[in-house]
Formats: structure tokens, sequence, C-alpha cells
């Protein structure tokens, strides 16, 4: 039998299975501290675990599920990790140091079936979902590295912006979402946590009425339909109209302020018309957006997109700003690494298969 992640358990599935055979809700609350407070890596371990409680766990879970296959570190701080799953395929997992934390990028899906023409990530297909206990250890390897590194750090933030569309994998990435928040365990503030969709609308719903206080990003990358469906294949079955209801509604439902991401391709979309056409699109939720506006990190697959100049990222920033439109230009990571996201898996694939 194959065994499961022991991170894909949230603690209310933990309790109830450890109930459903007899014990209490006590051991529940003992095993979640050994897993995320002490954050030991075996079962036997748990020491004030009951022994009945031990054995029935690790009948049906086990602690790893994929193994570091390759890492990268960046001057800046940056750490590119590769997980080598247990089917063999490789995810991508990136932890960015900030003024204000440690944040880490995780990956949703093993490939993703969106498409995005500019992406390393969508070079190859989904190939199948990730399970939650596969998204909640990538988070658990980066933060048991930074345990071995003895300087008191943790992992303070989480984008949910790696490889995958995570509303693609919803259900798993909402248990994801669960597991890290928990305040018993790693105690993530849900503040602290963007999920970011290429916007699947009826998810987008589903999002705004699950009531998690975490923050949505969306991958915009053009104003207008023309452009956008060049750009994302996705907007040909989800048009911007229909993206922006859905976003009307989350704002009315939550209430809270939503990312819009931009990726700045040169002579693409980077334009001051485009600007202007992106300010009038968001103008009536102007209080409620933040426009990131991210520098192209080249990759040879797509040798079509460039990085933006200079001079056109600050025109496009300024005529936004003059709109009243709030907006920055994301600072940069892991330059000096396969810095796009995918870019280290799909080198790494092409590395493997010419061996
Ligand atoms: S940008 Fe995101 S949604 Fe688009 S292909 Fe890449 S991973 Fe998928």
């Amino acid at each position: 039998m194959v065994k499961e992640s022991i991170y894909g358990l949230t603690f209310e599935q933990l309790a109830a299975s450890l109930l459903e055979r007899g014990h209490k809700p006590y051991q529940a609350s003992l095993v979640w501290e050994y897993l995320y407070r002490k954050r030991v890596t075996s079962f036997s371990e748990m020491s004030d675990v009951k022994k009945e409680c031990i054995e029935m766990l690790s009948e049906s879970f086990e602690f790893q599920t994929m193994q570091q296959h390759v890492k990268q570190e960046s001057e800046d701080g940056t750490i590119k990790f590769l997980f080598k799953l247990r089917d063999g395929n490789l995810i991508e997992t990136v932890l960015m140091k900030h003024k204000y934390g440690l944040s880490v990028c995780v990956t949703t899906q093993v490939g993703c079936n969106i498409g995005c023409s500019f992406c390393a990530s969508g070079l190859l297909a989904k190939s199948r979902d990730l399970s939650s206990g596969e998204i909640v250890e990538q988070i658990m390897n980066v933060q048991l590295h930074l345990d071995q590194r003895n300087q008191d750090e943790k992992v303070s933030h989480i984008v949910v912006m790696g490889i995958g569309e995570p509303f693609d994998n919803f259900e798993n990435m909402i248990d994801f979402i669960k597991v890290v928040i928990n305040h018993k365990g790693l105690a993530i503030g849900a503040r602290h946590i963007t999920v970011s969709t290429s916007g699947l609308a009826n998810r987008i719903y589903e999002f705004a009425d699950s009531q998690l206080p975490v923050n949505l990003a969306i991958s915009l990358h053009a104003p207008n339909n023309e452009l956008r469906t060049r750009i994302m294949k996705i907007n040909r079955a989800i048009p911007i109209e229909k993206l922006m209801e859905s976003l009307d509604y989350y704002l009315e439902k939550t209430n809270k302020r939503i990312t819009i991401e931009y990726i700045l391709l040169r002579d693409v979309n980077d334009h001051k018309e485009e600007a202007e056409q992106l300010a009038d699109l968001l103008q009536d939720k102007k209080q409620k957006v933040y426009v990131n506006l991210i520098p192209y990190n080249p990759v040879d697959e797509h040798s079509q997109y460039q990085r933006s100049e200079e001079e056109s990222v600050l025109t496009f920033y300024d005529t936004l700003k003059k709109r009243g439109i709030n907006c920055k230009i994301r600072q940069e990571h892991g330059t000096d690494i396969d810095a796009a996201c995918g870019q280290l898996r799909s080198k790494q694939i092409k590395k493997e298969k010419a061996q």
C-alpha cells in the first residue's frame, strides 16, 4: 500500500481519524505538536503519543514523500529547491528573503495546463495534481532546512505561485492552507499567504465564499481581450469581463484587497497605451486593487519575449500612478540562478533526458 504524507491531514481530519478508533482528542494535539512545533521527522520520535496511535498512523502515513534533488542558492539569499516526488516527477519550491521575513513559493501541480505563452512552468502539461500533503511537505522541507541552519528562522509568508494553477487543484490547495494557518501548528498568518490564479472565475466565487482570510492575486498581464488571449489562452474561455465580474463579487464578499500581477513584456504589453487601458479597467475598483509590475525573466524556449526597457517600466508605473492606481515594481529575487518560475525544473528535465 502506498502511504500518504502525514502532512496532508488537517487537524480536524487527524482528530477525527484518531477519535474514530477510540483515542482521546488530546492525542491529536500531541501528534500535531510533534509535527509542526517540535518538527520531528519520524513517528518513533513522538515519545509521549500512545503506542496504538503511532501504530495506526504509521500504517497509513509517512513523513517523506519527496527528496531534495537539486538546490540552487543565490547571493541574495534566495534558495531554489527541486524536489523529486515518489513517482519521479520534479517540482520547484523557492525560499525568498525579504525585509519583512522569509517567504516560500510553493508548487501545486506537476506541470500546468493553462499554457501561458511566456511561462517556463507551462512548458510541460500537467501530469497530475499535488496532494495537500505534498504541498505542505514543501513548506516543511524548507522549514527543516532553516531549522538546521540554527538561526531561529521561520517561514513567515507563503505565495502559492509556483508551478501549476492552484484553483485547478482547489480542494487540496484549501486543505494546505488550513494546515499551515492552524494556530497550534506552523501558525503562519493567513494575511501572510497569497494565492495566485490565472483567473478561473468559477473558483474565484468559491474562494470568496470560503471566507478563508488569505490574499488573492490575479495574473492579468494584459488590459484587453485581444492581447490577453494572445498571451494567455485561458482568456478565450474566461474573457476579461467575466474575470472582472468575479473580482467584483470577491471584493464585495471579502472586502479584501486584490493584487493584480502584470508581467511586462517588451513591446508586447508595456506601452503607455496599455497602462492607460489597465487604469481604465481598474478605475472602479482602484481603492481595492494593487498592481504588481513584474520585470520579465527571459526563458530560452520563449524567445519571442524580452524583458522591457527600464524606461518603459517607469513610464508604465508613472502612468498608473497618475491615474490613481496603487502599484509597485516587484523586487527581483535569485537573478543569478534560474529565476523564472519553472526554469530550473525544465532545464533539469532536459538535462536528465539528454544523459
Ligand atoms: S503562469 Fe501560472 S497558470 Fe500560467 S502556465 Fe505558468 S504556472 Fe500555469
